[in-house]
């Protein structure tokens, strides 16, 4: 009955719901994007709070359920109903964001609104409880990574709740978790494609020093061509013992960074680091 492939894992537990809504501090002129309103167990309780919802559904059938379930009651003009994939959609103006998210879109949607315009107030979302203890993860913790330091560079991110598998119909393998993200506002002017490219050497082995992670051959002759790039684009010559190596190792040591793990830095740490690196014209992509 029940589509495995697209998550389809209904919330039959009222008070979840109502936890859920309770967690976005609606307010009455909010318009709320829904992402998986399946169903709609919690479409109507958003509908009782908000001015608008505007619900986004992967399934024709669901989508036909939700508009009947709702059809001649009193927030049927409310409730906009968009089929389709939310990933290939571009997003309608919305303050807060409300999903028992579909589990395979987890990461991609979760970036898909962290880099929406305009920025939101906020977004409470469902996933599986592993993937929102990474995105909340601080330095230090087992489960801190690329995804927690890119999530957190964006936004302020919280565990709201945890939710056992016995709430949902049929029940997931995994016990689920509620997050909260609210964006930063104004983001921090960073070009995302040159921190992501240094989170990721940073973080490519887990538990070696930043030093170690960057003098792996492929990284070294990627950073050496890019500096090669940037000096003839900007007309930056070239000195006679160039050595990318003892460059990059310059500006890990001048922040007293080279013996750090990736794993026990923060959003500052990364981004002090990544300035370092393009005060001495490295570049990550
Ligand atoms: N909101 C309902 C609830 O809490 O009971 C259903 C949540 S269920 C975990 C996820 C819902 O997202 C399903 O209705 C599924 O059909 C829908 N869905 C899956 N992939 C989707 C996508 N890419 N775009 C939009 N909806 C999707």
């Amino acid at each position: 009955m029940f589509n495995k492939d697209l998550g389809q894992h209904i919330l039959i537990n009222p008070l979840v719901s109502q936890g859920i809504v309770d967690k976005a501090k609606l307010k009455q002129t909010d318009t709320v994007l829904e992402v998986g309103p399946g169903t709609g167990n919690l479409t109507v309780k958003i509908l009782e709070q908000a001015k608008r919802v505007i619900a986004c559904e992967a399934d024709a059938r669901l989508a036909a359920e939700l508009t009947k379930r709702v059809q001649g009651g009193p927030f049927q003009h409310k409730l906009e109903i968009i089929h389709g994939d939310v990933m290939k959609q571009q997003l309608p103006f919305f303050d807060v964001c409300i999903s028992n998210t579909p589990y395979q879109i987890s990461s991609p949607l979760t970036f898909k609104l962290i880099f929406h315009r305009p920025i939101f107030r906020c977004a409470v979302l469902m996933f599986q409880r592993e993937f929102a203890l990474r995105l909340v993860a601080r330095p230090g913790d087992s489960l801190y990574g690329r995804l927690s330091v890119n999530c957190q560079l964006y936004s302020k991110v919280s565990h709201v709740m945890s939710v056992g598998k016995n709430n949902f119909k049929p029940p997931p393998n995994v016990e689920s978790s509620v997050v909260r993200i609210e964006p930063l506002d104004p983001p921090p002017p960073v070009d995302f494609e040159e921190w992501d490219g240094m989170v990721r050497i940073a973080f490519s082995r887990k538990n070696k020093t930043l030093a170690a992670n960057f003098k792996s051959t492929a990284t070294m002759q990627m950073l050496e061509n890019n500096y090669k790039t940037y000096c003839a684009a900007n007309e930056v010559m070239i000195e006679p013992d160039f050595d990318i190596k003892k460059k990059v190792i310059d500006v890990l040591t001048s922040l007293e960074l080279a013996e750090t793990r990736a794993s026990k830095m923060d959003v500052v740490d990364f981004l002090k680091l990544l300035s370092a690196f393009h005060d001495a014209d490295i570049h990550f992509c």
